[in-house]
C-alpha cells in the first residue's frame, strides 16, 4: 500500500481553530476523530506525517496583550495551549491505532518528550506521526513559523497549511465577491502583494530554504489525500 503517492514526508499545520468545529471554544471531539481518519489515510499509503497544531482556539498571546497581559507571558500561555491541542490530537490518533509521538519545544518532563530533531526523524522514518508542540519555544513567533521551521529541519518535502478557504485569494473571499484564487504563487508574490497567508517570518524561512507550501481547505473531505497523491488543491507557493 505504498504506491501512488507524490510525497514521502510532509508537515501538516493545523490551526487551533480547526479543532473547535461546532463548539464555541476549545476542542470538538468529532473534529478530532475526522482529523485522525484523514491523517490515517496518509499513514495508510506510507506517507510520513509531521504535525504542528496552533493554539488559537485556547489562547493567543497578542490578543491577551491588548487586554493588558504581558506579551511574553501571553505567548508562553499560547505555547502551552498548543501542547494541550497536541495531547488531544495524539489521543484521537492513537485511538485510531496510529502510533503518535508528541514533542514539545519547551521541556515538560513526564508529559511529553522534549523536541529532538534526530529522534523526530527516526520516529517519522518508522511511520509514527510526530506532533511538534509548544511552537518554536520562543515568544513573538507563531505556529506557522514553527511548522515551516520543523518542516525544514526534518526534511519534509512539503508544508501543508490547512485553512478555512480553499487556497490563497487576491482578497478575503468571504468579504470581496470578485476575489480571485491563485493556483500558484512565488514567495515574493506573497510578500509583494501582502497576501495574508502566513506571517512574514514563515514565508521568508520557506523562501530561503526552498520549502514549498500548499494552502488548502481541510474541511474539504479527501483534499489532504488528494494532495499527497499529487492532486491540485488550493494554492501552491514555491
Ligand atoms: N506562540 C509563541 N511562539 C511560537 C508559537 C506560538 O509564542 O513559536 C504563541 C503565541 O502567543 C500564539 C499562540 O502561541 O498566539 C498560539 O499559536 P498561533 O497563534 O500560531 O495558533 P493558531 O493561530 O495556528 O491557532
Amino acid at each position: 500500500a505504498s504506491g501512488d503517492k507524490k510525497y514521502k514526508r510532509i508537515l501538516l499545520k493545523l490551526s487551533g481553530e480547526a479543532l473547535t468545529g461546532s463548539e464555541k471554544f476549545g476542542i470538538d471531539p468529532k473534529i478530532l476523530d475526522r482529523l485522525a481518519l484523514e491523517i490515517g489515510q496518509l499513514v495508510g499509503i506510507g506517507v510520513q506525517v509531521g504535525l504542528v497544531v496552533g493554539g488559537g482556539n485556547l489562547f493567543r498571546g497578542a490578543a491577551l496583550q491588548s487586554a493588558g497581559l504581558d506579551r511574553v507571558t501571553g505567548d508562553h500561555m499560547g505555547m502551552l495551549a498548543t501542547v494541550m491541542n497536541a495531547l488531544a490530537l495524539r489521543d484521537a490518533l492513537e485511538r485510531s491505532n496510529i502510533a503518535t509521538q508528541v514533542m514539545s519545544s519547551i521541556p515538560m518532563s513526564g508529559v511529553v518528550d522534549h523536541y529532538d530533531r534526530r529522534k523526530a526523524i527516526r520516529a517519522l522514518s518508522n511511520g509514527d506521526v510526530v506532533i511538534f508542540s509548544a511552537g518554536t519555544g520562543n515568544p513573538f513567533f507563531t505556529t506557522d513559523s514553527s511548522a515551516c521551521l520543523r518542516g525544514i529541519e526534518v526534511d519534509a518535502e512539503l508544508v501543508l497549511k490547512a485553512t478555512k478557504v480553499d487556497g490563497v485569494y487576491s482578497a478575503d473571499p468571504m468579504k470581496v465577491a470578485d476575489a480571485v484564487k491563485y493556483d500558484r504563487l512565488s514567495y515574493d508574490e506573497v510578500l509583494d502583494k501582502k497576501l495574508e497567508v502566513m506571517d512574514l517570518t514563515a514565508i521568508c524561512l520557506c523562501r530561503d530554504h526552498r520549502m514549498p507550501v500548499r494552502v488548502f481547505m481541510m474541511e474539504k473531505q479527501g483534499a489532504l489525500l488528494n494532495i499527497v497523491r499529487g492532486g491540485q488543491e488550493g494554492t501552491l507557493i514555491e
